[in-house]
């Protein structure tokens, strides 16, 4: 469930690239989002609902920015976390599978609450299972989108191709205004 987290967090990569919009204050797109990763919540996102989710999204986004660079969280940090992982209550379900019963640990309310929980255990889940050098910040400044490097030598520095070929112009005509600074310099 590792990735909930990221898609939650690249919500806001949209703010600035393709939608141009902020998806999780628009409740058609909020419902989707969620249904799709499988977050079937009954009560509809009030104006409260929505603050604590960019709330959410904006300290989870910091912490995992952090940790990024330094593979550390504060104890503040893990201390809002545990928060946000106790909003929600569950308790354990037994049912009857093909292979006989099992014990399965469910929400007491499928509401706003359980949805933050849920991506706050993604989060715990996301850094607990992957080293800190796996999980990376498209690195055009511009961009801020997360992603989970793959890569055998953790190499990757951005998100797709066009960021990549962006930053490789923006660093040659960088090069090319100092060379020409230089240039100037020595003439003179
Ligand atoms: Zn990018």
């Amino acid at each position: 469930m590792k990735e909930l987290c990221l898609d939650f967090l690249n919500t806001r990569w949209y703010l600035t690239h393709k939608l141009n919009k902020e998806i999780l204050a628009d409740p058609a797109l909020l419902k989707e989002f969620l249904e799709v990763r499988q977050l079937h919540v009954e009560a509809p996102a009030s104006f409260e609902t929505i603050e604590g989710l960019l709330e959410l999204r904006e300290f989870l986004a910091k912490i995992l920015e952090d940790y990024t660079r330094a593979n550390s969280i504060s104890s503040d940090a893990i201390k809002r976390i545990n928060y946000y992982l106790a909003i929600s209550t569950c308790r354990r379900v037994m049912e009857q599978r093909e292979q006989g019963f099992q014990i399965t640990i469910q929400p007491v309310s499928f509401d706003w609450n359980w949805v933050m929980a849920e991506i706050t255990t993604s989060f715990v889940e996301l850094i607990g299972c992957s080293g800190y050098n796996r999980i990376k910040l498209c690195e055009n400044p511009d961009c801020k989108w997360f992603f989970y490097d793959e890569t055998k030598s953790r190499t990757k520095r951005w998100c797709d191709d066009r960021c990549a070929s962006l930053m490789k112009v923006r660093r040659f005509r960088a090069k090319q205004k100092k060379d020409s600074q230089n240039e100037e310099a020595l003439s003179d």
